[in-house]
């Protein structure tokens, strides 16, 4: 059987910005702010009637079936075929570092012209870039996934939901509450509040299965760092993104309103370290690793920590 491969990508910014007592990006889109002069490019093009999706500037519109894509795009397996043909498919991933804190956001997407994910947008220009990915590749966002409620994770949502309507915003419904709620993203507290500024639309529920262009993915339980915290894992490709929960030699603070130091480390343990040790873990933050090199050197989950 033909092994699978992940093809990634990693956009490193090297843009700045900071305003005392708090780290954010001047202009943060909010409810009531105008959304930046780029995304309304982009939305507008979006929303041109008969655009042609082979303009290199333009968004290829999800109601539009007769795009071209320059790779063969597979056929569109039920949920059962899923699992016998998501081992054949290339996950690519491309992930977008916010610089100030370093926060990671992924795209995930199996071919250019079809469905992706976006996980866990946060300021500008992070999400700039991640809309001109997605421009690029022809692709169709269907979900905005978020691995949890805090701040730095949800900040590009509203920004990307005006562009993309129809991608759901998935999140534990433990967290749902608190994608609009400044004290609870952790924003309100260093003075500048951050909201997400939309809606879930839908749960990440422990052990459901999401499919994405035939790889099935599973929703996994490591609440603690807040309390609808959800990881996402694909058995097929051998990866697991793990937003706040597990970082490459470290876990997610658990000082933090809503968090519970007891209950992360027994959702790692029983959720992440119990995957193949070869599965590729995509954090938060910080640098990507692997179930294997945490069991043997991550300090939080030594014998007796
Ligand atoms: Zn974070």
């Amino acid at each position: 059987m033909q092994s699978p491969i992940i093809l990634s990508i990693r956009h490193a910014e090297t843009e700045t910005y900071s305003i005392p007592g708090y780290h954010i990006i001047p202009g943060t889109p909010t409810p009531s702010d105008p959304i930046p002069a780029d995304y309304q490019r982009i939305a507008a093009l979006r929303h041109v009637p008969g655009h042609s999706p082979n303009n290199s500037q333009g968004i290829v519109d999800s109601a539009d079936k007769d795009r071209q894509s320059s790779e063969p795009v597979p056929p569109n397996p039920t949920a059962q075929e899923a699992s016998q043909v998501s081992t054949q498919i290339k996950l690519q991933v491309e992930t977008f570092v916010e610089p100030s804190f370093q926060e990671n956001a992924y795209l995930l997407y199996c071919h250019q012209g079809g469905s992706c994910w976006i996980v866990d947008p946060s300021f500008p220009p992070q999400t700039q870039h991640i809309a001109h990915a997605v421009e690029r590749a022809r692709l169709k966002p269907s979900a905005i996934m978020l691995t949890h409620g805090h701040a730095d994770h949800l900040a590009g949502v509203g920004s990307l939901k005006q562009l993309w309507p129809d991608a759901a915003v998935r999140i534990g419904q433990p967290d749902q509450a608190m994608l609009n709620d400044p004290q609870q993203t952790l924003s309100a507290q260093f003075g500048l509040p951050v909201l997400a500024g939309a809606q879930a639309d839908a749960d990440l529920r422990p052990q459901q299965e999401l499919e994405l262009d035939g790889l099935l993915w599973r929703v996994l339980d490591t609440s603690g760092r807040s309390p609808g915290s959800r990881s996402l894992y694909c058995p097929a490709q051998h990866v697991v993104i793990t937003g706040d929960a597990l970082f490459a030699g470290s876990i997610g603070r658990t000082d933090l309103p809503g968090a519970s130091h007891s209950q992360l480390l027994e959702n790692i343990r029983a959720q992440l370290m119990a995957l193949p040790a070869q599965t590729r873990v995509l954090p938060g933050h910080g640098p990507a690793t692997t179930v294997e090199k945490e069991r043997r050197s991550n300090p939080f989950l030594a014998d007796g920590a």
